[in-house]
């Protein structure tokens, strides 16, 4: 269980980007957080993982998650991420099992093997001598979850996975993530994309700097949550989706 308790995020003593937040979220299920842009989504993330100041503390198996740190995983938004550094594909994944190892420093056969077999399951083996900056976005995302496919941590944080990236590798990294989940994993994402929310996620969490809902999708999304969230300006009708996500078969993963 992941357990937010009374976050508030006051950036340079000034500006509040989130306040009050309290929220659970149960092991083994994957959560969107979900709100406008602004809203404080990746604030959230930052200040569970104790990356910025706030008040308030985040626990995972009621221990602090900032004790924990070998144990969590964090996939920043992209645009946050440097991929030009001069690094070979497997070298980066290998960084996942030594997160303290320098690039210039050589892992073991054992370090390299649970790479490869990460690799291979984001289908990027083909790929493992190429350099980093030589991937599309897609592929580098890929390259990000084998990273945490060889991290093999219980809690895992990944902020706007899917943007700017292809269907093929959207596909991958969701039913790598639901893997992890079945097997007992707890995994938070920060989505933009209402459209997928029934397909991709067991909860919600929707916010707009203080929690409007946390709970299971069709709990946190209604109407009147949206319009708290979104204003009047709802761009997918909450009946609408709902009503889709019932008549189709509601998972892909089967
Ligand atoms: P989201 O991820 O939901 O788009 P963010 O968490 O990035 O939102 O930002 C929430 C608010 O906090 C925004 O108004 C943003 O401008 C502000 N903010 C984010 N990071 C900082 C920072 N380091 N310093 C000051 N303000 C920030
Ligand atoms: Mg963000």
């Amino acid at each position: 269980m992941l357990d937010v308790k009374d976050i508030t995020v006051t950036y340079n003593n000034k500006f509040e980007a989130l306040k009050d937040i309290e929220l659970k979220v149960p092991s083994g299920n994957i959560y969107g957080i979900i709100g406008p842009n602004g809203a404080g989504k990746s604030t959230l993330i930052k200040a569970m993982l104790d990356l910025v100041p706030h008040s308030g503390s985040t626990l995972f198996n009621e221990k602090p998650v900032k004790t924990q740190r070998k144990n969590l995983s964090y996939v920043e938004q992209k645009s946050n991420i440097d991929t030009t550094f001069p690094i070979k594909v497997i070298d980066c994944v290998v960084l996942g099992v030594f997160p303290g190892l320098k690039p210039w420093q050589r892992p073991g056969k054992a370090e390299k093997d649970k790479a490869e077999q990460a690799l291979k399951k984001v289908n990027m083996y083909e790929y493992r001598n190429r350099q980093i900056s030589e991937l599309s976005g897609g592929q580098f995302q890929r390259i990000l979850i084998a990273r945490t496919l060889v991290q093999d941590s219980e809690l895992i944080f990944l902020d706007e996975p899917f943007v700017g990236i292809d269907i093929t590798s959207e596909n991958i990294i969701i039913e790598l993530l639901r893997e992890l989940a079945e097997a007992g994993r707890t995994i938070l994402i920060v989505h933009h994309d209402l459209s997928k929310i029934y397909k991709y996620f067991d909860g919600l969490i929707l916010l707009n700097k203080t929690l409007i809902a946390c709970g299971s999708v069709s709990e946190v999304y209604t109407a009147e949550h949206v319009q708290e969230a979104f204003g009047t300006n709802i761009l997918v009708s909450p009946d609408a989706l709902k009503k889709e996500a019932d008549s189709h078969d509601q998972s892909i993963y089967q």
